[in-house]
């Protein structure tokens, strides 16, 4: 089965295709592809922007399109920027910035719990069928007093796994066992090929 990874984000294409490496699949991604203006994310939850960036890329391409939609969720920004992380501060603002300004409004509150999670929503559509397959889930973790680690991108660097490690000191194979992203396309891929799913989780 071929598959598109239909997300210009080249952080994420990586991660995928890590991530199902070892799944029969082949992936392609959109630099195989004449170049397209990246459709506006106006859902209100995670599962309705992935399925919108799926159909976009899938209606682009004529392939089945695996999207994904994810963010940080800070408890004591009451889940900000959630939905809205990579457009927090502005989409232009690089993520070192948006970092700071995460851990700025923390310090303005410092009797509240520090406790986070990545989200992230992925969806595979076939347009030959309009089959649309979903799986969502979390990674829980803690945000830091200060960045921390070289690997992974986006809030990595601030979000702590456990007491000492950030999600950026991880290797990018311990990352994706424990991450949303891991966990919501090896679920994905579950659903798709049943009998793979307890070999691969
Ligand atoms: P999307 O492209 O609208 O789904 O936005 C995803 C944004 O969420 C990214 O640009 C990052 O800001 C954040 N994000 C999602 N997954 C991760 C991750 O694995 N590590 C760090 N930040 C992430």
């Amino acid at each position: 089965m071929k598959i598109l990874i239909a997300t210009a984000n080249a952080h994420k294409v990586g991660e995928i295709r890590e991530i199902l490496a070892d799944f029969p699949i082949e992936l392609c991604d959109l630099r195989d592809f004449p170049p397209v203006a990246a459709p506006d994310e106006t859902g209100l939850t995670y599962a309705e922007n992935a399925l919108l960036k799926a159909r976009f890329y899938a209606a682009h391409t004529g392939l089945p399109a695996l999207s994904d939609d994810s963010g940080l969720e800070v408890d004591a920004l009451d889940g900000a920027p959630g939905l809205y992380s990579a457009r927090f501060g502005g989409e232009d603002m690089p993520h070192s910035q948006k970092i700071l300004r995460v851990l700025d409004l923390l310090q303005q509150q410092p009797e509240r719990p520090r406790s986070a999670r990545f989200r992230c929503c992925c969806v595979l559509l076939d347009p030959n069928t309009g089959q649309v397959w979903t799986e969502e889930a979390t990674c829980e973790g803690t945000i830091a007093s200060a960045p921390s680690g070289e690997q992974g991108f986006g809030y990595d660097p601030i979000f702590l796994v456990d007491p000492v490690r950030s999600m950026a000191d991880l290797s990018a194979s311990e990352k994706h066992a424990i991450s949303h992203r891991g966990q919501a396309l090896r679920g994905l891929l579950g659903q798709l090929y049943p009998h793979l799913s307890t070999a691969r989780a």
